[in-house]
């Protein structure tokens, strides 16, 4: 087995070999014929390469639900916490509305009374100190008013704002429940299908000799499940950029197994595996 040196996206294994000797290594002797056997390799690394997808196809899908989980739990106690203020506010705002309305009530009888006592009066002064006192009377019933206007707009604020958290409240609570069923079932559905798949990829490794198989998962360890990549009219599927015509050739013949100069996925020829 062998891997094109300048093809390899760290430069591995820079020394020069016999170019005789490393064509040998890819053939294998069958009824006194030499055979080339590469593209088994690349079929295996394209079968393992659609095995690693699956798999961390099942990360993905799993892997969001934790964090959405503990995201929903997040969303579900700022809510509460904050119900849990507004319903304090109102009760706040309600208590004054109370003390005011009820402030309100004895200046009115107040100014009742002084308006009766205002024409039994025995002097001017009498009358201006009643009508001082009135004038006073109203002005702290005015201030009263204001502040109950004020008030009230900020109990309707808070109403409403609670109405709508309530609401978010229980939509975050029946997603975590959705959310949690999910990951409860997808951790049981995929325990066998990950059992087989980490299985099928095990022999498929078998069948790989260690130099291949540590370019694939050194691939593998970072194009998770894209370790390996198409040539399609010219172009590697991974990155699209485009192949060159001889190095095309050489990847359809097949004896030498090249990876991508830009993206580094190993390339296959869209003809070896035009079945699979
Ligand atoms: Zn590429």
């Amino acid at each position: 087995m062998d891997i094109t040196k300048d093809e390899l996206p760290d430069n591995e294994n820079t020394e020069q070999e016999d170019p005789e000797s490393r064509i040998i290594e890819f053939f294998e002797y069958k009824e006194g014929i030499l055979k080339p056997n590469l593209t088994e390799n690349l079929l295996v690394l394209f079968e393992l390469t659609k095995i690693d997808k699956d798999l961390a196809d099942i990360d993905e899908e799993k892997g969001d639900l934790p964090d959405k989980i503990e995201n929903l739990k997040i969303s579900i106690e700022n809510a509460e916490k904050k119900l849990k203020e507004n319903k304090n506010i109102i009760k706040t705002i309600e208590k004054e509305e109370k003390k005011l309305q009820k402030e309100n009530k004895e200046i009115d009888e107040k100014t009742n009374k002084y308006d009766d006592q205002k024409y039994n009066v025995k002097n001017n002064k009498e009358y201006d100190e009643i009508m001082k006192s009135i004038d006073s009377l109203f002005e702290i019933e005015e201030n009263n008013e204001k502040r109950l206007k004020e008030i009230h707009i900020l109990k309707i604020d808070t109403e409403t704002e609670t109405i709508a958290l309530e609401k978010s409240k229980e939509e975050f609570k029946a997603e975590l429940t959705a959310s949690e069923n999910l990951l409860d079932e997808l951790t049981k559905q995929y325990k066998d299908e990950e059992g087989e798949l980490f299985e099928r990829r095990k022999s498929k490794l078998a069948k790989l000799d260690e130099d291949l198989r540590n370019l694939y998962e050194r691939i593998n360890g970072s194009l998770r499940g894209e370790a390996t990549a198409i040539v399609r009219r010219g172009n590697c599927s991974g990155c699209y950029n485009s192949v060159p015509p001889q190095r095309e050739i050489e990847i359809k013949i097949a004896e030498e197994i090249f990876t991508c100069q830009s993206c580094g996925r190993i390339l296959i020829d869209e003809s070896l595996v035009s079945n699979k």
